[in-house]
């Protein structure tokens, strides 16, 4: 695919931190190398006889890769359309493929559990190695010749390695003001502290970004100026933004000018919704069904910083756990060779090799799928979160009066906001003088354009009683929100800096997630929600 010749990416080592410079290769693993070659008898290793493995066989059924449309018109249940299609009532009728791991293999080439099961390399099935590069290759088309795919854990372990191998203890990261909270979970405790940058629409903002490293004083900051970035740039966790191709390059030539490593965590790529069109707006899409339409599918989303990366300073972090679950616990990086040799050496000591069951019943589903089969099940995927985004919206909005405005200044200038103020009353119904008389936001919110989450700014000065700021606001309504029913995410959780936090004097926020209620209770917690939220606006 990508014929134009690419550089190799430069030499960036000096960015490996004092930990990840001392490691050696694990002394077992080293002898690796000879282990595969014909006729060695290997007796260096402890590894059990593949016959002492009580496994013989492992075997599942997988949804096929057009289990999900394209398109998703309204609906009441998000399978609905599935049990018409293949005319059956349960979900047990749903349409499955076989998937069947043998203890040995029958051919040198086949995924199998005397090799899957059995203590190997940190870097995993070869089969899974060479999808993985494929993959890589033809979605991301990073833009220098020698990127490495290595696989990790998940990006939870794919972020702790990276952190540990490129920063020291007493370092910061450059993060965005909003941030996902177990990022900085785990880096805090080493003492590496999140350098919030603002944001907007799109998520990092270039200018916040360039002014943070233009003024950086170390006497003032007490740390050294930032080299490693942390950034979530599609689905932006908890803001929902999608970062588009030029403001990419606009941060991308900025860390080339002050030398930053942008380490991009992206578990919601194929999760792009893009924007959210109100209901009396909307028309059903017309999914594209050419020959070609899951190429232009991934021409159609936001790119991978790979894309524009042409030194190879980008750590990039996939995760399975969104595309297929959680619980499978397999991701991997792509990055340049000289950091992927030293996330080996690390992943060597923690982890080794993800687990083989998991390893192995992915890799077959790939393998049965293929590249196309695959794509094709990430547009379903997309299609699905499409229509969820737009479901819990539309329900959000029926529950209040909606001013959709744009936003004209601060950081969000330019883009669509929608403002909620409490319902007049209508015909007949009791409302307080008061709260007619108010008609001051309640809240407001830039429809996510990615990801699984609605991020809603609370106006708290439209509370009757607000004096000074009252620290506490968020917590009293979050704490009332789930003594009726309803848990949100707390919007000091994500607070990059919780000294300082970008709520301002006035706001607060908290994270909806769309992604896994029934669509019958996403429609209830928004009317617990509005119920809850007027009460809160109304007392006092
Ligand atoms: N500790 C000791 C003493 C071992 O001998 C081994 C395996 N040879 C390990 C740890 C590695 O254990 P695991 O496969 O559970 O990571
Ligand atoms: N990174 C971000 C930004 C996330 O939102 C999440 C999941 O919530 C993760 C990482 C966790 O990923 P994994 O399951 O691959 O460890």
């Amino acid at each position: 695919m990508n014929s134009e010749k690419k550089e190799n990416a430069i030499d960036l080592s000096y960015h490996i931190s004092d930990l990840a410079r001392s490691r050696q290769t694990s002394p077992l693993k080293g002898l690796s190398k000879y282990m595969g070659r014909p006729g060695v008898i290997s007796l260096a290793g402890g590894l059990p006889s593949a016959a002492y493995f009580p496994f013989s066989t492992i075997s599942g059924e997988a949804l096929v890769s057009e289990s999900f449309p394209v398109s998703v018109a309204e609906q009441s249940s998000s399978l609905s359309w599935l049990w018409k299609i293949f005319g059956a009532s349960s979900p047990s009728k749903e349409k499955t493929s076989h998937l069947s791991i043998p203890k040995y293999p029958s051919r040198p080439d086949e995924v199998n559990l005397s090799a899957a099961l059995q203590y190997g390399t940190a870097t995993g099935l070869p089969q899974l190695q060479g999808f993985l590069k494929d993959f890589v290759d033809r979605v991301y088309q990073p833009a220098y010749s020698d990127y490495t795919t290595l696989v990790h854990t998940g990006n939870t372990d794919g972020w702790s390695r990276v952190a540990s191998t490129l920063c020291n203890p007493g370092e910061g990261i450059l993060t965005e003001e909003w941030t996902y909270p177990s990022a900085l979970a785990s880096v805090a405790p080493v003492g590496i502290q999140a350098v919030p940058i603002a944001m907007d629409k799109e998520g990092m903002r270039s200018d916040s970004l360039r002014a943070t490293l233009e003024q950086w004083d170390e006497k003032v900051r007490g740390i050294p100026r930032p080299h490693v970035m942390y950034t979530v740039p599609i689905g932006q966790n908890p803001s929902g933004a999608t970062m588009g191709l030029s403001r990419k390059k606009e941060i991308y030539d900025i860390c080339v000018e002050y030398d930053v490593i942008i380490v991009e965590d992206d578990p919601y790529f194929f999760l792009q919704e893009g924007q959210y069109i109100p209901k009396a707006r909307r028309v059903p899409e017309v999914p594209s069904t050419t020959l070609d339409a899951e190429s232009r599918y991934i021409s159609s989303l936001a790119p991978s910083y790979l894309r524009i990366d042409y030194q190879g300073r980008v750590v990039r972090l996939d995760t399975f756990s969104k595309t297929i679950a959680p619980g499978s616990r397999l991701g991997w990086f792509t990055c340049n060779p000289v950091f992927a040799e030293r996330l080996e050496r690390a992943g060597e000591v923690s982890t080794q090799a993800p687990c083989g069951f998991g390893q192995s019943l992915i890799t077959q589903l790939l393998i049965n799928w293929k590249y196309d089969g695959y794509i094709r099940w990430l547009r379903g995927l997309g299609a699905q979160y499409k229509m969820r985004r737009d479901y819990f919206i539309d329900c959000l909005l029926d529950e209040f009066d909606v001013k959709p405005s744009v936003a004209t200044e601060g950081c969000w200038t330019g883009c669509d906001v929608y403002v909620a103020f409490s319902k007049p009353p209508s015909q007949g119904s009791v409302m307080s003088e008061k709260s007619v008389a108010l008609r001051k936001p309640l809240f407001s919110f830039v429809p996510p354009t990615s990801g699984m989450f609605v991020w809603l700014k609370i106006h708290f000065q439209s509370y009757p009683s607000y004096g000074d700021r009252d620290e506490t606001l968020e917590m009293k309504l979050w704490v009332a929100l789930a003594e009726a029913g309803v848990v949100l995410g707390p919007g000091w959780f994500f607070a990059a800096d919780i000294e300082d936090s970008p709520d301002g004097a006035r706001d607060g926020h908290f994270r909806i997630s769309f992604s896994n209620a029934e669509l019958d209770d996403l429609k209830k917690a928004t009317q617990i929600f509005a119920r809850i939220v007027g009460e809160f606006f109304d007392t006092s």
